[in-house]
């Protein structure tokens, strides 16, 4: 059976690792941190993950915890205005949920069912020297190690990366202990918050290491009012800061987060990273190739949260691509017909996630301000969270934004 060699446990790589073993596989997995360094270490990120991808993990019988995670029913947009106050406000319906499970939880879990189904786990943190070696005894390397030090190996493409500077301040805390959002608690709901010219707070529910709980997450744009996280140690400092930035700029979801607690000392997470897409083959020095995964070739900005929705369609395409390639190589071309097929889906969340880091032009603010009386609108919004290829339909261009309004107002 061909030998494959995945380096990285995270969503992709974990994807795809038990995805290929299900299908056979003799899978190799490289992690630097073994299942119980990740369950008891810092949160990696919020994980909202929509329909689509949460299906490819079904499809793959890997929902060990759907059951449990709270079901995002709605995506809410506020906007504030210049007195703090709520001037755009509204929830639109998801045609399918999404959920947040702790990629703590998650990781550990699957990686643990890796080795416990057969898999052959390593746990190093894998060098190029390590893939030079591993590219002559394996059929294929797969790289899914995330954002770090192995995206040396890929080359920027500047053509499709227009930022070279992170755009947003990173900073997340979890939380026990908000209470329900005050417009509709019947339903979970994902809500984004926008101040203008400042950035914006996203607040979820997830489930975590210690059940359910919720997440507040400030993306600051650099230099401004938000952009205080770096250099905090103390996580009691961090929820401090996260708090007083909800009075000041969003009073209504600070006034549900009065008696937040973190859910642990770990439960906080603070950084920036410049979008970037990357070359998705690696040239070892003995001349070796190797195809990145995921986060590795496209990394966006968490603003629309997608990453891990798109690590998910990611592993998914390549899994596609690796069983119907059959006994063949898995040479150059194959690897850049792989990346090719999950551009197709890339490109519409890179596209829409760079937007969303600008400054909206005045159709897309006409846009999000109908929304609150267009509850079609709202729907198709959220939706797009979902399946983002859909906002070339009617956000990107004013002329369909205007017709698009013209015809849900008519209806
Ligand atoms: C603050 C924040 C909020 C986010 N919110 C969302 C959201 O709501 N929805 C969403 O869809 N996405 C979100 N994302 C993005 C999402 O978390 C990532 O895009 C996704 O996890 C990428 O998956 P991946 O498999 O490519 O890499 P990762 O999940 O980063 O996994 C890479 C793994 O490789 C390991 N590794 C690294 N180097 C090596 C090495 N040399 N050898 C071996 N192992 C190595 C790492 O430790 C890690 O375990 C968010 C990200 C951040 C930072």
């Amino acid at each position: 059976m061909r030998k494959i060699l995945v380096v990285g446990a995270g969503q992709s790589g974990l994807q795809l690792a038990l995805g290929l073993q299900s299908h056979g596989y003799e899978v190799t997995l490289m992690s630097n941190r073994t299942a119980d360094e990740i369950r008891s270490g810092r949160v990696m990120s919020t994980q909202c993950m929509f329909h689509t991808a949460l299906q490819h993990e079904r499809d793959l019988q890997l929902n060990f915890w759907e059951n449990q995670a709270p079901k995002i029913e709605g995506l809410g947009v506020s906007v504030a205005g210049p007195e703090s106050q709520r001037v755009i406000d509204w929830v639109g319906r998801l045609d399918g949920y999404a959920q947040s499970v702790d990629q703590r939880v998650k990781m550990a879990g699957w990686m643990e069912i890796f080795a416990q189904r057969g898999g052959q786990l390593v746990i190093h943190g894998a060098a190029v020297s390590d893939l030079d070696y591993f590219s002559r005894t394996y059929d294929l390397v797969l790289v899914s190690a995330g954002k770090g030090e192995l995206v040396s190996m890929f080359g920027r493409d500047a053509s499709r990366s227009p930022y070279s500077e992170p755009q947003r301040a990173l900073a997340v805390a979890y939380v026990h202990g908000l209470g329900p959002r005050p417009e509709h608690p019947d339903y979970d709901a994902v809500r984004c918050n926008l101040v203008p010219g400042v950035g914006e707070l996203f607040v979820m529910p997830t489930l975590t290491n210690s059940g359910r709980a919720d997440i507040l997450f400030w993306e600051g744009i650099p230099g401004g009012p938000l952009d205080v996280f770096n250099g905090v140690k103390d996580p009691s400092e961090h929820l401090s800061l996260t708090l007083e930035l909800m009075e000041r700029f969003t009073p209504w979801e600070y006034a549900r987060a009065t008696k937040v607690e973190l859910t642990d000392a770990n439960g906080t997470l603070s950084g920036r990273y410049a979008p970037t897409v990357r070359n998705p083959i690696g040239r070892l020095p003995g001349g070796g190739l190797v195809l990145g995964v995921a986060d590795v070739v496209v990394a966006n900005d968490p603003i629309t949260g997608q990453g891990s929705n798109s690590a998910s369609k990611c592993a998914a395409a390549y899994l596609a691509s690796i069983l119907e390639h059959g006994d063949k190589e898995f040479d150059e071309s194959w690897m850049q017909q792989t990346f090719d097929r999950y551009w197709d889906t890339a490109q519409h969340v890179t596209k829409w996630t760079n937007a969303m880091l600008g400054v909206p032009p005045e159709h897309v603010l006409n846009l999000i301000g109908a929304a609150g009386t267009l509850p079609p609108v709202a729907d198709r919004f959220a939706n797009g969270f979902n399946n983002p290829a859909d906002f070339e339909n009617f956000f990107y261009d004013p002329e369909k934004t205007g017709a698009y309004l013209a015809s849900v107002a008519g209806a």
